[in-house]
């Protein structure tokens, strides 16, 4: 018997670099199609897997980045059934790795799982069976040895004797690869950091002739990066020019045709807000499955009371966060599945490894921690290729109250600081906006750039259209002679004055606060705290200091402030209290560049300039163009557009 790792180097002569993804001739091409078609009744590959799947033949360590839903699994399993030994999976939760072993097991896949949430039998049969594996003890009639086994990374850290029974497979030359499912969990620097990865490492010392696959659907740079150097992994290489040595990596366009992005006005009062998701469910989805994300626990089940109040039960929703007992997380996965629950309201805690297909919506009630994060949530929808709506409502405010809710953690502000400007902008295509998640398709390649002697030259993979406009965004369909370019520098200055002026003063303000300063609201006075003497209010006279008030609504002093914050006039300041954090807007960096200009400089000098692009009607949802396609049969040309997005089968990419 074969391991992956005994088989290494048999791709191709060593001093030309290995093809994976099209080289032909691999002793085991026929059969992985064969067996793909036969157990899994898939007849093409599709984005990078067949070039993953002749790696991991081939026993590489591998990274692969591909999109939710771009069908990951695949590239293991089939190698798993093809080659001898058994794959270890390394799954992040209990339902994700339930619902692959319900898939495995009715293709007729012999695959278990070691969770701390089975029974004890079911347990021991597993162990049993592995155990059997290791000792070379399988009879003739238990041609049933185990391809797949999932655990859970605690399992590894937390059972001695699961670990020993790893190294028997180990030593018997029957353990064939470790597959480490959404692996960016591994790093602290990706959004969904999970301690129990870190304990990964010692797969690559304990076990090293090991082959090892980390998976995952967003894995920046620097997380990439991470992640090779936890792992303990060879320096990455182009899985379509591969060395002998290296980890091959793999990646496929982020991006995903039949998802339609859109982020729309919030409103400020909340009764509002649920009114205007009522509106947008029942026009448009009236009937569809979907997820509405929501920024707390408490947030989500009163979203879901809400959707289901003002629509009079016609949105059947269910809630689901850290805080909901197992079992009725469980019948709440079932009511999903059946239809009797539609549209579930969760947090970020629902999701990772969702295998609904046919989530028709994914709704984010407020902005996620970071862009990664909103890309993967937004990524469960559509993940069977059909056209799908992801809708952001998006308001300033929310920025900053996420700010306090991420103070501990590593790079937390400067993550959602990249959520706040793809919020912002109402020009740029946001599938380019996503492409900066992903090395491949970024010029330039910035993790490989800076890493030596690289010649990643695999970015053949991403298609070359992969920075050109989607043309079905928000975005894209966003008619020019609505965006507006103003010339926001006298309003800046002001701004910028008030901030130090306050700052100066030992005051604080917030991003309303300030925004209401700024506009000569609250009295024009602020507070500043002066420790035991208690509180203090200052006057500002705005008249003396700026030449009078900042003459912009509400809504949009507010997105000046985070584009402010964005361009680094502004910054952030978190203060935690004995009840609660508080975040706090002051000067930034580039602040003291303009604060020092004379009123008079500013009105006449040209140099320093600050912009603010709006989109007007940008406040309004815009009219839905999916019901009128629905509706209207003869067609439109937004008819036509939308069209070619609707993917068929493996094609909405
Ligand atoms: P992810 O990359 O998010 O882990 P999965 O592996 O769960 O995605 O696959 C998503 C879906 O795509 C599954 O239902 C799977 O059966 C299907 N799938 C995978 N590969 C193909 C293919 N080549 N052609 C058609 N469907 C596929
Ligand atoms: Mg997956």
């Amino acid at each position: 018997q074969l391991s992956g790792a005994d088989k290494k180097g048999k791709g191709k002569a060593k001093d030309v670099g290995i093809d994976y993804g099209h080289d032909t001739g691999f002793e085991w091409g026929k059969a992985l199609k064969g067996q793909m078609k036969r157990v899994f009744g898939i007849d093409n590959f599709r984005l990078c897997q067949e070039g993953v799947c002749n790696a991991n033949m081939d026993g590489r360590d591998i990274v692969c980045v591909m999109p939710t839903g771009g069908g990951k699994s695949l590239t293991y399993q089939l190698p798993a059934l093809l080659g001898a030994g058994c794959t270890l999976v390394i799954s992040p939760l209990i339902s994700l790795i339930t619902d692959q072993i319900l898939h495995l097991r009715e293709a007729g896949v012999e695959a278990v799982m070691l969770t701390g949430s089975m029974a004890k039998e079911e347990k021991y049969d597993a162990m049993r069976r592995l155990r059997l594996l290791a000792e070379g003890k399988l009879g003739p009639r238990e041609g049933d040895a185990i391809k797949l086994c999932y655990f859970t990374p605690e399992k590894l850290a937390n059972d001695k004797s699961f670990l020993g029974l790893i190294q028997k497979l180990y030593e018997s030359g029957n353990l064939a690869r470790f597959v480490i499912d959404e692996a960016h969990c591994l790093s602290s620097l990706g959004h969904d950091f999970r301690h129990d990865y870190q304990k990964l490492h010692i797969l690559r010392k304990q076990f090293p002739r090991v082959p090892i696959m980390a998976l995952s659907a967003t894995c920046p740079p620097l997380v990439l990066k991470d992640l090779v150097k936890t792992l303990g992994l060879p320096p990455i290489v182009d899985g379509y020019n591969a060395d002998d040595e290296g980890t091959v990596y793999f990646t496929s366009p982020l991006y995903r045709k039949n998802l339609h992005y859109k982020i729309l006005a919030k409103p400020a009062k909340s009764a509002e807000m649920y009114q205007l998701m009522v509106d947008y469910i029942l026009e448009h989805h009236p009937n569809d499955t979907g997820i509405v994300y929501c920024f707390s626990r408490k947030e989500s089940e009163i979203v879901a009371q809400q959707l289901k109040e003002l629509s009079q039960n016609r949105i059947r929703t269910g809630t689901y966060h850290a805080d909901v007992a197992a079992a009725q997380k469980e019948s709440l996965h079932k009511a999903w599945r059946n239809g009797s629950v539609r549209v579930v309201c969760a947090t970020i805690a629902f999701g990772l490894g969702i295998d609904k297909g046919d989530v028709r919506f994914v709704i984010h009630h407020s902005i996620s921690k970071s862009l990664e994060g909103f890309y993967q949530e937004s990524g469960r929808a559509g993940r069977d290729g059909k056209d799908s709506d992801c809708v952001l409502y998006y308001r300033p405010q929310d920025g900053t109250n996420l700010v306090s809710m991420v103070a501990t953690e590593r790079d937390g502000q400067s993550k959602i600081l990249s959520m706040l400007e793809f919020a912002e902008d109402v020009e740029q295509c946001r599938k380019i906006q996503f492409a900066t998640l992903n090395p491949s398709e970024t010029p330039p390649h910035r993790y490989f750039s800076q890493s030596s002697n690289l010649s990643i030259a695999s970015w053949s993979t991403s298609d070359s259209s992969a920075l050109q406009r989607c043309g079905h965004c928000d975005n894209c369909l966003r008619a020019q002679d609505t965006i507006h370019r103003r010339d926001v520098t006298l309003d800046t200055w002001k701004i910028l004055k008030v901030a130090t002026i306050v700052n100066r003063a030992g005051g604080k303000v917030t991003l309303s606060g300030l925004a209401d300063l700024a506009r000569g609201l609250g009295g024009g006075k602020f507070e500043v705290n002066q420790g035991k003497r208690g509180k203090m209010k200052c006057a500002l006279d705005l008249e003396a200091e700026c030449g009078g008030k900042v003459g912009i609504d509400k809504i949009e002093i507010e997105h000046l402030l985070i584009q402010l914050i964005l361009k680094k006039y502004l910054d952030v300041e978190y203060h935690q209290t004995a009840y609660k954090g508080i975040v706090y807007i002051v000067p930034g960096q580039l602040a003291p560049t303009l604060v020092h200009l004379s009123r008079k400089d500013i009105e006449t000098n040209a140099r320093r300039k600050v912009e603010m692009v709006v989109a007007k009607g940008a406040s309004k949802p815009r009219k839905r163009t999916r019901t009128a396609v629905e509706k209207d049969a003869s067609g439109s040309s937004v008819l036509r557009k939308r069209k070619r997005g609707a993917g068929g089968k493996g094609k909405g990419r």
